[in-house]
């Protein structure tokens, strides 16, 4: 696996691969990898010739007092697991060679990267946009992959995306868990003992929230989650959504394929999960 640090050699490594006919996917990461990273590999490996990773915990989604500092970090790790997982390049560029001085400009999203998570988090969808929009502008890739655990994410990237005409196929892959049903995190790390084995109380939740939702208006299941994930030990619920799918648009019944997004506090640990709801749970 080829490792890369700067912005032209990474450039003429996918131009190359392109002109040669490959078709080339980008798995952006902030590293700490688990295997829901790593699914990330298998997935695009389906679409793709060449897959190339990027490493780079982005100051830019990060507000003053969030976890930039201590986030986890583990570089040869990483590389190591990538190697394995048959990627052929790592793109890990230093921060000075993505932000000059004076560097102004933030993506940012209407409507979709306005609610849920931004209520709580309103830098983050900046800083996300921005970050991935220079790593598709920097790697050019036929194709890019997100995981379906950061749902409000993935819809953020694919409305940037169609909006600004950026020539690159977008991908959502599944939830990986671990055997308990916690969905994986490079977070997950933060948990003590007793918090990582409540922490499953979420997805839980919002399994039998899912179920409940056929035939119960949201309003009255939502407060029953938060009940239940605050009798789990969760000790802040930030929210807990019956959304439109597509949309991200908050609705009361489960009529349509849907998504309940949350995001709740186990300690200090912020957890975000969701699954799906209506029509299409089952598919
Ligand atoms: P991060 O390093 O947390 O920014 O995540 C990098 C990519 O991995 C994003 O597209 C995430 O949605 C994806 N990802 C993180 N955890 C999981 C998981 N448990 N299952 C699937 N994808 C994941």
């Amino acid at each position: 696996m080829l490792v890369v640090e700067t912005k032209n050699e990474v450039r003429s490594l996918v131009d190359s691969w392109r002109e040669a006919g490959e078709r080339v996917a980008l798995v952006p990461t902030m590293g700490a990898l688990h295997e829901g990273h790593l699914s990330l590999v298998d997935v695009v490996r389906a679409h793709a010739t060449r897959v190339v990773a990027t490493i780079f915990v982005n100051p830019l989604q990060f507000a003053p007092g969030e976890d930039f500092d201590t986030y986890p970090r583990d570089f040869e790790g990483d590389l190591s697991k990538l190697k394995k997982r048959g990627c052929d390049a790592c793109f890990t560029p230093e921060r000075a060679s993505l932000f000059a001085d004076d560097f102004s400009t933030t993506v940012s999203v209407a409507g979709v990267g306005e609610n849920h998570c931004a209520l709580t988090r309103p830098h983050f969808f900046d800083g996300v946009a921005t970050i991935v929009t220079k790593l598709l502008m920097i790697t050019r890739p036929d194709i890019a992959v997100f995981g379906e655990k950061d749902f409000q994410q993935l819809a953020v990237i694919r409305r940037f995306v169609r909006d600004l005409d950026i020539d690159v196929e977008i991908v959502g892959a599944p939830i990986v868990r671990e055997s308990d049903g916690l969905a994986m995190s490079s977070r997950n790390l933060y948990l003590s003992g007793s918090e990582r084995a409540a922490a499953p109380a979420l997805f839980k939740a919002l399994s039998a929230a899912a179920d409940a939702a056929r035939n119960a208006l949201w309003a009255d299941i939502g407060v029953q989650v938060e009940a239940d994930l605050r009798a789990a030990g969760f000790s802040k619920v930030d929210y807990v959504h019956l959304v439109d799918r597509d949309s991200l648009v908050d609705i009361d019944r489960a009529d349509r394929p849907a998504r309940i997004l949350a995001a709740a506090w186990m300690g200090e640990t912020r957890l975000i999960d969701n699954v799906a709801a209506g029509p299409t749970r089952n598919d």
